[in-house]
């Protein structure tokens, strides 16, 4: 079994929670700063020590912003309903009949590119 891999991160404040897309888009970047630590934990032989990544002082890794409500996030309807912050919130559209349109499944979040959107 190689090494276990162990994440050290910035903490949201007391009572809040970071939004599923914000972490899941911070984590990601993580695993590619780290990739090369990462592979060699991964191969490391039986018994190695625990690897520990710590990001907790990289500020120029993508924005961490708190969830806000639940809803869906519009590239990940399968996943359904997230813990989620302003921007990754998937918005309903008003229409001039009084009617709700929701976006289909799979359908991109308005104001957002794709899985690297704009935070704020
Ligand atoms: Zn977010």
């Amino acid at each position: 079994m190689p090494a276990e891999v162990l994440y050290k991160g910035p903490k949201p404040l007391p009572g809040e929670r970071w939004c599923f897309a914000c972490a899941y888009t911070w984590k990601a970047a993580v695993n590619e700063r780290f990739a090369l630590t990462i592979d060699q934990a991964m191969s490391a032989p039986d018994g190695s020590p625990t690897v520990w990544i710590d990001a907790t002082g990289t500020e120029d890794l993508p924005p961490l912003a708190t969830a806000v409500g639940v809803g869906l996030f519009g590239p990940m309807t399968h996943l359904g309903v997230l813990e989620l912050c302003w921007s990754h919130l998937t918005a309903i559209r008003l229409q001039s009949t009084g009617g709700l349109h929701l976006p289909a499944p799979g359908q991109g979040v308005p104001g957002m590119n794709g899985m690297g959107g704009l935070l704020g």
